[in-house]
């Protein structure tokens, strides 16, 4: 490993050289390469992660740009997934970086997440993040949900069966049909830099610390303590 590369990141002394190296084991899975989710493998690239996976059929349009730091107006009509994949193999070639242009199913999403060690919620879609709430309490993979509307956005980090998961929190939620989310252009990179920083806490042996809500209008942050719910369907001892 190329430590000159991440030597400020190993003055960290939560990280250190130890800690680092540990980094370059894991694999981490972004499911979804829009907004929230082209951030954070970027991200996730530059720390040192070993291997990130990105998962997404989605082709890039031009309302795509306003909210993305990684695509540009000459990847329009492309792969999502594949142009992350290339992008981010430039940036650091020491990572094993791979796009998969494909959707994600309840059919498919084992074989697709089965070598993670963390999965990232990268998606906007409530149906896709019950699927990896559900794979990740069956098989007991972390991971962390992150969303953005208008100018407030939220991450939590879930440990199956030990936090509160998705489910415990969303039965309202799930009434909600398909619709065009507003979002303020630069909070998703926002969003994307604390999720990110939960993912490299939770590799490292962290712990996760609630649902951490950013209002941007009013430059605001609030951490909620959520218990989990014991009639929750997904994790509940009651269900
Ligand atoms: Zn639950």
């Amino acid at each position: 490993m190329s430590i000159d590369r991440y030597r400020r990141q190993t003055l960290v002394k939560e990280v250190g050289q130890k800690g680092q190296e540990l980094l370059a084991t894991k694999h981490v899975i972004v499911i979804g390469g829009g907004g929230l989710g082209s951030h954070s493998a970027n991200l996730l690239v530059r720390v040192g992660i070993g291997s990130v996976d990105i998962i997404d059929n989605d082709l890039v349009d031009i309302t795509n740009l306003h909210r993305s730091s990684v695509f540009s107006e000459e990847d329009i009509g492309k792969s999502k997934a594949l142009i992350l994949e290339e992008r981010l193999h430039s940036v650091n070639t020491k990572v094993r970086v791979k796009g998969v242009n494909q959707k994600v199913t309840e059919e498919n999403i084992w074989s697709l997440v089965q070598h993670a060690d963390v999965i990232i919620d990268g998606t906007d879609s409530i149906p896709v993040r019950l699927l990896i709430n559900d794979v990740s309490i069956q098989h007991h993979i972390p991971w962390v949900y992150a969303g953005v509307y208008e100018t407030v956005g939220m991450v939590m980090g879930i440990l199956p069966k030990e936090t509160a998961c998705f489910r415990c929190i969303t039965q309202d939620f799930l009434k909600l049909g398909a619709q065009e989310i507003p979002v303020l252009g630069s909070l998703p990179a926002t969003i994307a830099a604390i999720q990110c920083n939960e993912i490299i806490k939770l590799l490292l042996g962290g712990h996760p610390t609630g649902l951490l809500i950013y209002d941007v209008w009013n430059q605001c942050f609030d951490v909620v303590d959520i218990k989990r719910n014991p009639y929750c369907p997904a994790c509940g001892i009651k269900k």
